[in-house]
């Protein structure tokens, strides 16, 4: 009888907390919804993540060949070692299960006759480019102090600028004190005008190269966003051993031991929207789920013009997918190479020997990267090498239409690469075991991005003075937006963060303290 009153005591108090307990949908599971996911659980929210695709991570993806593992997200994970957003990766629970390697260089620049390591030593490279040009002393002197002084992102907050006071404002003082002159001096330059200034033509391209380089071009990249460069890409930021994969997966583990639930293969089409509130999701397959609450972390612009229909926007929206660029997609050649590159430096740019377009545009320069650094990548002794091509999505749109076609560019892509890299590294050719092209459309079908975007919007002075990310839309309520299309100078940091302060947006409005780790749930 006791027993029984005691039972009947303790459902019913799961029952009041369950009814008590709000709910939140989150749509995709890439670093930006996974994110979410867990601050939802730590803020005892019910959640359920909806994933087109039949594993998390998004862009944070990889694939097994033959014992090789191809990983092409976080070369490097802004804050994992330490600075602003290293907090976050604390509370998401990857700096203490993930080992992190620390890089002791940012690129090599190799142009034949002149190189130029981007070393984490500011006299290296110092010495180096005094070298390379002294009658440029004074421009080299002036990079320097840039990208080895004061950080830029140091003056970053995890809580979204909606709701910081005054009090918050006042402690990013001291931060942004010493980068007050470049706000004066750079506002309105590019790295790209700054590079064109050096006479020495190497380092016109070596400097435009540590922010906007072949593979990966970063156009009209602000200058005032080199401030502390190498301190925020080198040395505060390391690449985590397992890749990019293994960091989501570990997240989305996390998620689903605090009772959270992923439903994968789920792909929403449609959201149910009554009087502009937002109930519920809508998936291809028809069914419908409903929450308190929707956190939309998928595609940006399926959401605002397929979906929406353009219904929900405003001024500054609207100028974002008409004025701003997309980061332009990747031709990836994926190589698995009986060879051990663990003595070249991880990321080497360097002229083409043979003449040849690649996806029909001619490339002076190549970028290669090796995960030899991480002896998970490869079977021992071997290494996985890719070279970047930054590539038209309209390209390969078209071309993807006939599909010899798309399969002959994606070997002559591979052709040309292996040829040009035996050239470099003699026997090259006969040790590459395994290769993969993934294209543009290929990131498209995996993760349904805008243009097969990577990265979201390329970041420029203008849109870096109206960065505050778009957390919701006008007109609509109980929809928060999180990922790496609500705002510029994303990566895998801001699509995390995005996240975590959609969680934060959502616990004020429901006047609860919020929470950022998940003591309470264990209590
Ligand atoms: C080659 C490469 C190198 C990179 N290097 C770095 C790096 O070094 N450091 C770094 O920090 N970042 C890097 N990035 C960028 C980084 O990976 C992305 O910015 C980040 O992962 C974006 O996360 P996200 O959650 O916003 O978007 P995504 O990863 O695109 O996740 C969105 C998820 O939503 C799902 N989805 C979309 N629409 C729907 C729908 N309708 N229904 C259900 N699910 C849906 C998708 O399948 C996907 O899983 C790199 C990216 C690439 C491709």
């Amino acid at each position: 009888m006791v027993k029984s009153s005691l039972r009947t005591i303790q459902l019913q108090v799961i029952y009041k907390k369950l009814l008590m307990e709000k709910s939140v949908i989150i749509v995709g599971a890439g670093m930006a919804g996974l994110s979410a996911g867990c601050y939802a659980r730590m803020n005892g929210f019910k959640t359920t993540i909806f994933e087109l695709h039949t594993s998390p991570g998004g862009l944070c993806t990889a694939w097994k060949r033959k014992g090789y593992t191809f990983d092409i997200s976080m070369h490097l994970v802004t804050g994992s070692i330490k600075g602003a957003h290293h907090t976050m990766w604390k509370e998401l629970g990857i700096i203490d299960s993930i080992r992190f390697h620390v890089h002791d260089h940012y690129a090599m620049i190799d142009g034949g006759d002149k190189k130029l390591l981007y070393s984490a030593d500011r006299k290296k490279v110092q010495d180096q480019m005094m070298e390379i040009s002294p009658s440029d002393e004074k421009r080299i002197r002036k990079f320097i102090k840039m990208i080895f002084g004061p950080d830029i992102l140091d003056a970053a907050s995890l809580k979204p600028a909606e709701l910081s006071s005054f009090t918050d404002k006042l402690k990013v003082i001291p931060k942004i004190l010493p980068l007050v002159k470049y706000f004066f001096t750079e506002s309105n330059n590019t790295l790209q005008d700054f590079a064109t200034g050096f006479s020495d033509s190497f380092l016109k391209d070596a400097v435009r190269f540590i922010a906007d380089g072949p593979g990966w071009p970063m156009p009209q990249y602000p200058m005032i966003a080199l401030a502390g460069f190498i301190n925020s890409t080198v040395i505060k930021s390391g690449v985590p051993l397992g890749g990019s994969q293994s960091v989501a997966y570990k997240i989305a583990d996390l998620f689903k031991k605090n009772g959270g639930e992923v439903k994968f293969k789920s792909y929403v089409t449609d959201l149910i929207i009554i009087d502009d509130k937002v109930k519920g999701i809508r998936l291809k397959d028809g069914s419908e789920y409903f929450a308190d609450y929707i956190i939309w972390a998928g595609d940006g612009h399926t959401l605002l013009f397929d979906i929406l229909k353009g219904k929900y926007i405003d001024k500054r929206i609207k100028k974002m997918y008409e004025a701003w660029t997309p980061v332009k997609p990747v031709v990836h050649v994926m190589m698995g190479v009986n060879r051990d590159f663990s003595d070249e430096p991880h990321r080497t740019i360097f002229r083409p020997s043979l003449v040849d377009t690649v996806a029909g545009e001619k490339r002076e320069w190549l970028c290669m990267l090796h995960h030899s650094f991480d002896s998970s990548m490869a079977p021992e002794g071997k290494s996985v090498v890719e070279v970047w091509y930054d590539s038209d999505f309209e390209y390969w749109e078209k071309l993807s239409g006939d599909k010899e076609k798309y399969k002959t560019e994606k070997q002559k892509i591979a052709d040309y690469t292996i040829s040009e890299l035996e050239i470099r590294y003699p026997g090259f050719k006969n040790q590459v075991e395994v290769i993969d092209v993934p294209t543009p459309m290929t990131y498209k079908r995996y993760t349904d991005n805008w243009k097969g975007s990577p990265d979201g919007w390329y970041l420029t002075n203008e849109n870096l003075t109206q960065g505050d990310p778009v957390h919701r839309l006008p007109g609509l309520d109980n929809l928060f937006t999180a990922g790496q299309w609500t705002g510029p100078y994303t990566g895998t940091v801001i699509a995390a963060l995005s996240g975590r302060q959609a969680i934060e947006l959502i616990s004020k409005s429901e006047k609860k303290e919020f929470i950022t780790n998940y003591n309470r749930l264990i209590e």
